[in-house]
């Protein structure tokens, strides 16, 4: 079995320009970085402003094992599959992370014969946004700090600060620290820390941000803290907005890369799918959809958060109206959901199935809450048994669910047909009355309670002190309009991750409130959530290599 890298590797790849122009995109809005990777100008959404939108298709999945259950590959795979049908099918995507490419999950453009190219360059930089809304971040940081030791007119109280800074790495020792040591000349000391770029409510507001004056208006909403009264202090009182702006004038702009099959792919942003929306760019879909008749995107974790801020946030701030949904999974994430453990999972054990469908079921009766189709398919592996493979379509058929397998990580596009035919007979044949799960007007509180009682299947949610707390803030501050992105692990619909299958009567208990202004929604935190991962004990990157003629290898 080749690994991805080596299969990526062998791709033919198209010259961008001719992928663009596949694409219907005149050569004059094409920024190229290369001869695999272009910019899309600002000046093409002017162009194609008034075609008629292509059909949006949601990838999600069912709550997965810790090995990622396949939604980038199934997504992937499945442009692929309806462009040898003969549709005008282009994907959008979120960009990689420096962190996960090199702690455990390794790249993050597909898998197998269903993946994005040059996958090299795509989980190695890329086109720099990732390193360009790091520095717009600690921009601001640093004007934070140069403000309190120029004398700290604002009068911002420092232990208040929650604007950390950011670096696109998994670096434990990074998380907790203090600043401004060193006597007068270095600044005023205070705890600080740094998180993950894809976690910093820059990437958020990029993915959210509809073009660049909004960008800047997001930008300026930030709160980074509060002065000694009490009241907020914002980007804008600090004047970063148009130096933070300016400097994501490129990563503002999406994308265009390729399938192994050549397909277009829009990959714009990447914000992490706990304490963020987790989704790529407003901007890359609205584009992907004046592009192709029908654009596959995918939302990151399992339908319980993907799925449902992809709906409740996305759609929402961006108007966007989804089609139909894609669940994804797999043999193995319904095994493990059925109390199988990890390293058994690779055993034909359809007992567990029966058990684990549970989880499929709940997901499935979730999708529909928000009124969109939805269509099951089975990431197969090769260690799937026909007695399983079987069971789930069985399952799938007598909940009235379309169903259809896809291979399209052994076969490409090829193993995606089915799929392809069944997700087409969907967009013709069935309506999206797609609607949200909640209104703006109710309350923070209520928000949070339908999400826990609608979608997870709580009995009820418990609100701590310090959380109750912040949403009397929220209040005070006129924000209670906002949706609420829920922070939860994504293994298990409750709030403990061993809580697997579909667990009932349980509490969502809410830890911690966080507001993001700039973004544009409510952060409600169900437990400790990490955003500076630390590296594992034998991180990817020992694997990682690089040859005299500066071939990669170990990228997987
Ligand atoms: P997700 O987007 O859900 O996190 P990915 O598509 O990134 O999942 O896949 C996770 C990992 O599993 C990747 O390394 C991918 O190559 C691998 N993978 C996905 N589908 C299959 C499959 N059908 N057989 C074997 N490996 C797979
Ligand atoms: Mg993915």
């Amino acid at each position: 079995m080749k690994s991805d890298i080596q299969i990526a590797q062998e791709a033919k790849m198209l010259p961008i320009m001719e992928v663009a122009k596949k694409a219907g995109i005149p050569e004059e809005s094409v920024e190229l970085y290369g001869n695999y990777k272009a910019k899309l100008t600002h000046e093409l959404f002017e162009t194609v402003k008034d075609k008629k939108n292509g059909k949006l298709v949601l990838v999600t999945a069912t709550n997965p094992t810790p090995a990622g259950e396949g939604k980038t590959t199934i997504t992937v795979g499945l442009g692929q599959a309806l462009c040898k049908l003969g549709q005008n099918a282009i994907i959008a995507l979120r960009e990689p992370s420096l962190g996960p490419c090199m702690g455990i999950k390794g790249g993050a453009a597909g898998g197998g014969y269903a993946q994005v190219v040059p996958m090299e360059d795509i989980n190695l930089h890329f086109t720099g946004d990732i390193h360009a809304i790091g520095v717009a971040n600690n921009l601001l940081a640093s004007m934070i700090d140069n403000h309190i030791h120029q004398g700290n007119a604002l009068n911002i109280d420092a232990r208040t600060l929650t604007w950390k800074r950011c670096v696109d790495l998994n670096d434990r020792a990074l998380r907790d620290i203090v600043v401004g040591l060193g006597g007068v000349l270095n600044g005023v000391p205070r705890e600080d820390g740094f998180m993950i770029t894809v976690a910093s409510e820059i990437m958020a507001i990029l993915c959210l941000a509809t073009d660049l004056v909004d960008l800047k208006e997001r930008i300026g909403n930030i709160i980074v803290g509060y002065t000694y009264e009490g009241n907020p202090v914002t980007a804008r009182d600090l004047n970063a907005q148009g130096a933070m702006a300016a400097m994501l004038k490129d990563a503002i702009k999406p994308n265009l890369v390729q399938t192994l099959e050549n397909t277009p792919v829009v990959m714009h942003g990447g914000p992490f799918a706990n304490i963020a929306h987790g989704c790529n760019s407003v901007r890359a879909t609205n584009l992907a959809l004046k592009l192709g008749d029908v654009v596959v995107t995918e939302a990151g974790f399992g339908a319980d958060l993907g799925a449902e801020k992809f709906f409740d946030i996305k759609c929402r701030k961006a108007g966007l109206k989804p089609d139909a949904v894609v669940l994804v999974t797999t043999i193995r994430a319904l095994k493990y959901n059925g109390g199988v453990a990890k390293e058994d999972l690779k055993e034909e054990n359809v007992e567990a199935l029966t058990k684990g469908i549970a989880n499929l079921q709940k997901h499935i009766e979730n999708i529909h809450k928000f009124g969109v189709p939805v269509i099951v398919t089975l990431n197969q592996f090769i260690t799937d048994t026909d007695a399983e493979i079987a069971y789930v379509k069985e399952s799938c058929e007598a909940l009235g669910c379309d169903f259809a397998p896809a291979t399209v990580w052994e076969h490409g596009g090829e193993g995606g047909l089915q799929l392809a035919e069944k997700v087409m007979d969907v967009l013709e044949n069935k309506t999206s009355n797609f609607h949200y799960l909640y209104e703006d007007e109710l309350s923070i509180e209520e928000k949070i309670r339908t999400i826990a009682t609608e979608i997870y299947g709580a009995a009820n949610i418990h609100i701590e002190p310090n959380a109750k707390k912040a949403i009397a803030k929220i209040n005070s501050l006129g924000l209670s309009h906002l949706p609420v992105c829920m922070a939860k692990n994504q293994y298990s619909l409750s709030d403990d991750p061993k809580a697997l299958g579909r667990p009932e009567g349980f509490t969502t208990t809410i830890r911690e409130i966080r507001i993001s202004a700039g973004a544009g929604f409510i952060v409600a935190l169900t437990g400790s959530v990490m955003t500076m991962p630390g590296l594992p004990k034998k991180p990817a990157a020992e694997a990682i290599d690089i040859d005299a003629k500066g071939t990669i290898t170990g990228l997987f």
